[in-house]
């Protein structure tokens, strides 16, 4: 196909572009943000659809990003630089955490810009621990805004920053993505769009890593939804067994039931074992047996219990009873 030169001005895209974009920053779709011509925005309480995505690209609209799902889970961290000076010290960490080999995404703004970090989905709570811990780690300043600017959604779709690539409503003007030298990240937009769909995440490693470094935490006060088995919705049942998986690690939680040597190895408590044939990556946070009970997380460790003592060992029974024991009272 021979190749022919993009007009600056139309944004035409391929569909499955636009979609990949979309899964990068958008985390709900029955609702969006809209700005106005001041810079403010507004919910629209209408389902966002491929076509306003479009209208977006092309300028004709400007949307937003909430920061987090229905379910208070985020996949990126965005950090506003809305100054000269903040922005030196964004890009001063971009360029010490690309020395660590973990791409950060610069998007230019009307007066400084945002550094977004895509990541693996993480609860509000942790995506915040992970930004606060990497901006005090780099000795950035801590009035960096940081979106999500809530653990935990209470009234509300929360924070939102506006959905890149757009024209802003109030200067007229699209801001592209940058590289650490100043140049674009991709000489165009469409290819910015291209690119930005299927961007680099920062490795669950990493994000583990910042977290253990946190020095000191306030012990968890985070209200849990009232648990009632048999009116526990999908949203609050996802949100609840991430809440539970990010409470205790597989190691701790699993050994109160088996007995683990310091390899993590034991007698598999699902079958008649007599070859350790169970074990715990601590590392990678999972249980496994090699004689093929499976493995998993926490909850799928105590669904397998569940059914081993002839209980209902259904994902909402399992998750209710997991919720009793770790957050008594
Ligand atoms: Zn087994």
């Amino acid at each position: 196909m021979p190749h022919s030169p993009e007009h600056p001005e139309r944004v035409e895209l391929d569909p499955t572009v636009v979609e990949g974009f979309r899964a990068t920053f958008l985390q709900r779709y029955d609702c969006y943000p809209r700005q106005l011509p001041q810079g403010s925005y507004v919910c629209v309480k209408q389902p966002l659809t491929t076509r306003l995505l479009h209208d977006h690209l092309r300028g004709k609209v400007t949307l937003g990003a909430y920061a987090l799902d229905a379910q208070s889970m985020a996949q990126w961290l965005c950090l506003d630089a809305d100054a000269e000076t903040q922005w030196l010290e964004v890009l001063k960490l971009a360029g010490f955490l690309a020395a660590e080999g973990i791409a950060a995404y610069l998007e230019t703004s009307r007066r400084g810009g945002h550094l977004w970090l895509f990541t693996p989905p993480l609860t509000g709570r942790d995506m915040r621990r992970f930004g606060k811990q990497l901006v005090a780690a780099y000795g950035l300043s801590p009035s960096l805004e940081l979106y999500p600017k809530q653990d935990l959604l209470k009234t509300g779709p929360g924070s939102l920053v506006r959905l890149p690539l757009g024209i802003h409503r109030k200067s007229g003007k699209r801001y592209p993505f940058i590289q650490l030298d100043g140049t674009p990240l991709a000489p165009t937009i469409r290819e910015q769009v291209a690119l930005l769909g299927s961007p680099q995440r920062v490795p669950q490693d990493f994000i583990e890593q910042v977290l253990a470094e946190i020095p000191h935490e306030e012990p968890e006060t985070v209200e849990l939804p009232a648990i009632d088995p048999m009116t526990l919705s999908p949203a609050d049942g996802k949100y609840l067994s991430e809440r539970l998986k990010a409470t205790i690690s597989v190691w701790d939680f699993v050994s109160r039931y088996v007995d683990l040597d310091a390899q993590g190895r034991g007698f598999c408590p699902f079958h008649d074992d007599h070859h350790k044939s169970f074990g715990v990556n601590a590392r990678a946070n999972y249980w496994h047996c090699w004689a093929g009970c499976g493995g998993g997380s926490i909850i799928d460790f105590w669904m397998k219990l569940r059914a081993a003592r002839g209980l209902d060992d259904s994902f909402t029974a399992t998750i209710t009873e997991l919720a009793q024991l770790l957050f008594p009272g």
